[in-house]
């Protein structure tokens, strides 16, 4: 950007936005007036606006952003004591369409600006020290590459988040994760794979059947070869589909000897008409411990926010469909 001002403008700038979580060039009292003025006029630095907030009982937040063009997004913040996560959204929608999501059935919209991804950080700054972030919420952070890859560097540089502290959750764009693993970054890759055969997994990613299971795998353990990091694979549980014994040992013998871990995730669901269930407690269990067996290092995700529909998508969903008459809250003070 030049705008005829001296270069360290931009250091004072980078200050009020990423620091200190300004967002209002008026606030930005040590630029001169007029500068002021003109960056709000050409550059507009607010993208987004709260429509929505809910907060759950374990203290999660949802919030829902409208954008200058109208679309909306969904922002998570999940507290822990004086520090939070954000679980950012990479897209309005998402082309892919997983058959369990609910940013799936509500199609692509657009892909987000690294401005309008970092902004969603920004605007949790107020409610604690957000020192994780993960790519995690509407939309499939590797078909929106370039801006995604600025938002993490963003974030990485501007307002300090560690590296390994950053996330991407990818439905596993094959070639992009080779191009991330060529970064060398030290972020966290978190793959969705939600299935150990070619079969299952389109059943419940129909889109995705350019890359096989194998592929997916054999490219992660690159990816942890040349990052020496290691690759976390999600799997949504979904009863009576793939939640068996023998998925389970499936599994197991396809990640034979790669550096990762499993995040075994209960299904979380979308309406009360719903399709799929989570299964119950102890075929979790057992689907867990035959992945130990094996050797392998599992963890389940903690089910934070179930009561305000904090799984990727469902807000906006209902938002769009009832015109956004659900639990207005105030978000301040929550911890
Ligand atoms: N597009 C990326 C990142 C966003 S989705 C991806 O698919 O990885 C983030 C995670 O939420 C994915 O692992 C996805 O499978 C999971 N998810 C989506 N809908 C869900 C639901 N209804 N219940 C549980 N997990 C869900
Ligand atoms: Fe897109 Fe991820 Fe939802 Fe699948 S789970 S539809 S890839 S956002």
């Amino acid at each position: 950007m030049s705008m005829g001002e001296p270069s360290f403008r931009g250091c004072q700038m980078a200050q009020w936005l990423y620091r200190k979580s300004v967002r209002d060039t008026a606030g930005m009292t040590d630029l001169p007036v007029g500068f002021r003025q003109r960056l709000m006029q050409e550059f507009g630095l607010r993208n987004l606006t709260e429509t929505l907030q809910q907060v759950a009982g374990d203290g999660t937040l949802k919030l829902a952003f409208r954008l200058r063009d109208g679309e909306v997004i969904e922002t998570v913040f999940i507290p822990h004591e004086d520090r939070g996560t954000v679980c950012v959204s990479s897209q309005a929608g998402c082309v892919v369409g997983c058959v369990f999501c609910a940013t799936g059935h509500s199609g692509y919209r657009r892909n987000l600006t690294p401005g309008e991804i970092v902004e969603q950080v920004l605007c949790c700054q107020p409610l604690a020290r957000v020192t994780h972030v993960v790519f995690m919420g509407m939309g499939e952070p590797l078909l929106n590459y370039e801006a995604v890859l600025r938002a993490v560097r963003l974030l990485n540089h501007e307002t300090g988040i560690g590296m390994r502290n950053l996330t991407l959750s990818t439905v596993g764009i094959v070639p992009n994760i080779r191009r991330l693993a060529a970064e060398k970054l030290q972020l966290t890759l978190a793959v969705s794979l939600h299935a150990p055969d070619d079969e299952l997994r389109q059943r419940l990613i129909p889109t995705q059947h350019r890359y096989s299971v194998k592929e997916i795998v054999h490219c992660c353990r690159d990816y942890a070869a040349q990052t020496s990091r290691r690759v976390t694979f999600e799997y949504v549980l979904l009863a009576g589909l793939n939640d068996s014994a023998s998925r389970a040992r499936q599994l197991a013998q396809l990640l034979r000897g790669v550096l990762c871990n499993v995040n075994l995730i209960p299904y979380n669901p979308i309406d009360a008409s719903d399709d799929y269930q989570p299964p119950d407690a102890t075929s979790i269990r057992r689907f867990q411990s035959l992945l130990e067996e094996a050797g392998i290092t599992v963890t389940q995700r903690r089910e934070r926010g179930l009561d305000i529909d904090a799984a990727c998508g469902q807000l906006r969903r209902r938002l769009n469909s009832t015109g956004a008459r659900i639990g207005l809250m105030i978000a301040r003070g929550v911890r």
